[in-house]
């Protein structure tokens, strides 16, 4: 059965004309990037190279170690280690790809300036975040009701004819950011269309039993138990507002040999508490006075209004972050102990 493509014929136009119309390409993801900003950054890189585009990867701040499997991980730029390579790749640039973020802060400060004032360069940004900045991109292709950045990208792929050169491991790329932006198929994922993507994805000879063990079996014994520290000694739980909130200082992760991305997914599990709706992360930098806010919700709770009001952040619905400069973790529980009485109705209702 035929996937809708959801974009327009004329989007798909403009998509194809940036795309066939460059030469040197650099595909940029968010900070901090997850599996969809990773997988989708390399689908799109195996897509460029495939056409014979000179083209690079550049993360902002680090590489997340649970996704060193995938092809072309090992040529990744890191923006804050390889400073003048990245800046001659982005001078070098006739297009710049931007993909799933929606705003030049997600960049970070410096990267997030440079792009902003790259005047000459065509800029194509595709992105399921609300209420992206337009003026981010010459084209933006924002679908906000999409799973992940990844299954726009296949749906763009397709609106501008090009799944068929979608190579074997680019679809092991989609379904890694598929499958992480929804929780493994768990939420924001009832569009049949998901798993119509699957089936194709499927078809170009993934394995995805081997991506889902790729990217969940790849602990370290520390982060193993700095799990099970937060679940037992850190978790503090509200049971009259179905909320929770943890804390992990830079000593405490310290203890357990933090690596960047240890975290990732830690604050989708107190959900796992009946009838919980809330769960709040925060988690001090190792190596600068911030506090990074993460938030989960379910049902109307919108975490991405809490993001905004409190913690100087956003996000999708039930999914945000943001950050607390200069807070103290004490001051810091207490901004979130009061964002939850803020939300105290949604939450018992
Ligand atoms: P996480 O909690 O995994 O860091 O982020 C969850 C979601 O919130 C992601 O989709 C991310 O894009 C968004 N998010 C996280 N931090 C910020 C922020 O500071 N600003 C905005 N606008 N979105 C954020
Ligand atoms: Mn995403």
């Amino acid at each position: 059965m035929a996937i809708k493509t959801k974009i327009s014929p004329q989007e798909s136009q403009e998509v194809k004309k940036l795309l066939d119309g460059c030469k040197n390409v650099v595909v940029l993801t968010h900070y901090s990037p997850d599996g969809d900003a990773i997988g989708s950054s390399l689908a799109m890189w195996e897509y460029l190279k495939k056409k014979g585009k000179n083209a690079t990867v550049i993360v902002p701040n680090y590489f997340p170690d649970f996704l060193k499997w995938m092809n072309g991980a090992d040529a990744i730029v890191q923006f804050e280690k390889q400073k003048s390579l990245s800046y001659n790749l982005l001078n070098m640039a006739d297009l710049v790809c931007v993909l799933d973020l929606g705003e030049a802060s997600r960049l970070g400060d410096e990267l997030g300036r440079v792009v902003k004032g790259l005047k000459r360069t065509k800029k194509l940004v595709i992105d399921h975040h609300i209420g992206p900045d337009k003026s981010l991109g010459n084209v933006v292709v924002s679908y906000p009701d999409s799973s992940s950045t990844c299954e726009l990208l296949f749906r763009t792929f397709t609106a501008i004819g090009a799944d068929n050169i979608i190579t074997k491991s680019a679809a092991e790329d989609l379904y890694a950011g598929m499958y992480t932006d929804t929780g493994g198929f768990a939420y924001n994922s009832n569009d049949p269309d998901v798993f119509s993507i699957i089936a194709e994805l499927l078809r170009k000879g993934i394995d995805k039993d081997r991506i889902v063990r790729n990217i969940n079996n790849n602990f370290t014994a520390e982060r193993f138990r700095l799990i099970g520290y937060v679940l037992y000694e850190k978790l503090m739980v509200f049971p009259d507002t179905h909320s929770s909130i943890y804390s992990l200082t830079a000593d405490e992760l310290g203890r357990f040999k933090y690596l960047k991305g240890d975290m990732e997914g830690v604050v989708n599990m107190p959900l796992q508490i009946r009838g919980h709706r809330l769960s709040i992360s925060l988690r001090e930098d190792m190596e600068k006075p911030v506090i990074w806010v993460s938030i989960r919700s379910y049902d109307d709770v919108s975490a991405k209004d809490m993001a905004e009001r409190f913690f100087n952040g956003g996000g999708h619905f039930n999914a945000a972050g943001g950050h607390l400069e200069n807070c103290s973790m004490e001051k810091a529980i207490e901004i979130a102990k009061s964002a939850i009485e803020a939300f105290r109705e949604q939450l018992t209702k």
